[in-house]
């Protein structure tokens, strides 16, 4: 389905779940900033620049994807910095001692540099803020999951 929107093109020789970008990966993901370094195809890398793929990840439970170092976790309703769990469950109730503020972990505020879920689909080496799925690509995977769909940048 992800090759139907033109997001994903062939599969990478040797790879399970890893595709070359598609015929319509640059109207699906938006680049922000004057020059964005991209290189989308092995034959017309930049040297020295890794290519950008798409890496499709699907966990039997629930994971937690997060950047290190991580962000500080945020309470959504006043932002006051909570402090995170170290086992943290999408579902745990946690209570903002400031506002008082109570919601599942996954509704904080984790400042885009992390996300819980099932399925993953990563742009592999692009730039951080940098790149940002439009509307077109958030509304395709809905319609194809029934499900909605949030971004999250991952820094190893
Ligand atoms: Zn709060």
């Amino acid at each position: 389905m992800l090759e139907d929107t033109g997001l994903t093109g062939v599969l990478k020789d040797g790879e399970e779940a890893v595709y070359a970008v598609g015929e319509h990966f640059l109207s699906l993901v938006t680049f922000l900033g004057c020059a964005p370094q991209i290189s989308l195809t092995d034959e017309a890398a930049v040297q020295g620049q890794p290519v950008c793929r798409i890496c499709l990840h699907d966990f039997d439970a629930v994971q937690l994807l997060e950047s290190q170092p991580a962000s500080t976790l945020r309470c959504a309703a006043c932002r006051t910095p909570q402090r995170r769990p170290s086992e943290p469950e999408h579902n745990q109730q946690l209570t903002c001692p400031e506002c008082g503020e109570s919601s599942p972990l996954f509704r904080f505020d984790w400042r885009r540099s992390a996300a819980f879920g099932c399925f993953f689909v990563e742009i592999e080496n692009v730039f951080p803020h940098e790149a940002v799925p439009a509307d077109r690509l958030m509304e395709a995977l809905e319609a194809l999951s029934g499900h909605g769909w949030d971004y999250f940048y991952l820094s190893r």
